[in-house]
């Protein structure tokens, strides 16, 4: 099958939908690759390098997406680069069709089958192509959380560990899954006194057996939220409620009873962010503060180390990639139903049931 990968066009998306190795995998199986010149420059792999693997380098998308029968991407593609889909075309990428109506009826007008990455499953009832961004923002959040703590960056001016005789930071996890657990890790092992906090008992059993004193557990009631706020000089906002926006578990007024410049650090600000005062913010302008209390936002974490999240998110999306390429989507879907469940758009027919309900359109 002849896969091609384009460069990204997304403002200040560095990944690349295809390291060297997975082209080197792919060619071995006698798959054709071709790569955009340049696609993968933001992540530190020049053309030389896919040469060496096999590919053929493209000179732009156009020619790309005309000669590839699967497209493989990180985000969903532009208008621009949706008008050169086509019916018998399969696209493997992110997507995020359910708020984004344009790209879904471009992605429907085109014909083109395509496959999100965010609803592909896994046996756990997990998500494998989700997972490694999660883990990915996870361990920055702390980073950029103490960063932010530094005086001259409008915080408090703590350091996450403490030293001899100065006690360490208090730092506070609200979600204890996959963000939550890295971070929790990371900040735990930067020094911080950590609390993860979680409404599911079961997974807080999980992470308190696994990680015994490592941190601490607490059950996320309102009332423990707003004790474990009051102690923090970080606090790091990983829930999620699949499908849904972010609850809303921190609300404006209660700012006023944290230490001031004290950091909130919302991961969960793709779903729209669990503190009330929380406003996507860019790699660029990360960071702001509302009454006394500093805020970052930052929408694409994994965006910051471009190189770790691509072969992160190429680790997890090889074997799928394979199955594509090796038997054609149709029997790739049939053989394995979790890659099924990426399955959103074939032939101007909408085959996501969430994405038909938000969007309103039968699917
Ligand atoms: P996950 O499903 O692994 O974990 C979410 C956890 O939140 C679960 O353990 C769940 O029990 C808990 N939870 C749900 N509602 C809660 C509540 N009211 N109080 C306390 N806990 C609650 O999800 P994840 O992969 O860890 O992702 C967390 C968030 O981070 C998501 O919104 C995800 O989209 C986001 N994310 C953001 C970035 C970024 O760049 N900003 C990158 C990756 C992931």
């Amino acid at each position: 099958m002849k896969i091609g990968c384009p460069k990204e066009i997304k403002p200040q998306e560095f990944r690349v939908g295809l390291t060297p190795a997975a082209a080197a995998e792919a060619v071995a199986r006698g798959h054709d690759v071709l790569v955009e010149t340049a696609a993968g420059v933001g992540a530190g792999f020049d053309d030389d390098d896919y040469s060496a693997a096999g590919a053929a380098i493209a000179p732009d998308a156009q020619t790309v997406f005309a000669d590839a029968e699967l497209i493989v991407k990180v985000k969903e593609p532009l208008a621009s680069e949706r008008s050169l889909l086509r019916k018998g075309q399969v696209l493997f990428a992110f997507l995020h069709l359910a708020p984004d109506p344009d790209q879904t009826r471009d992605l429907l007008d085109s014909g083109v089958t395509s496959i999100a990455y965010e609803t592909v499953t896994d046996r756990a009832g997990g998500l494998p192509l989700l997972a490694p961004m999660s883990e990915v923002a996870g361990k920055l959040a702390p980073q950029m959380g103490a960063w932010t703590l530094q005086k001259a960056n409008g915080g408090r001016g703590t350091l996450l560990g403490g030293v001899p005789g100065v006690p360490p930071a208090h730092v506070a996890v609200i979600g204890g899954g996959v963000v939550g657990t890295h971070a929790a890790r990371v900040a735990a092992g930067m020094g911080a006194d950590v609390t993860v906090l979680d409404k599911s008992l079961f997974r807080l059993r999980y992470l308190d057996d696994l990680h015994r004193g490592l941190f601490k557990t607490q059950f996320a009631n309102t009332a423990n939220i707003a004790t474990q706020i009051a102690l923090a000089d970080m606090v790091v906002g990983a829930v999620l409620i699949p499908g849904a926006a972010a609850p809303k578990l921190v609300a404006r007024d209660q700012l006023a009873t944290m230490k001031p410049g004290a950091v909130l650090v919302d991961v969960a600000i793709d779903q729209g962010g669990c503190f009330e005062t929380s406003k996507p913010t860019t790699h660029q302008d990360p960071i702001y503060e509302v009454d006394g209390i500093m805020h970052y936002c930052v929408a694409n974490m994994p965006g910051a180390v471009a190189r770790t999240s691509t072969i992160a998110l190429g680790n997890a999306t090889l074997p799928f990639l394979l199955a594509l390429a090796d038997k054609g989507w149709r029997q790739a879907i049939t053989d394995d139903p979790h890659l099924r469940a990426g399955l959103s758009t074939h032939e101007g027919q909408l085959t996501s049931s969430p994405v038909g309900e938000a969007l309103g359109i039968g699917a």
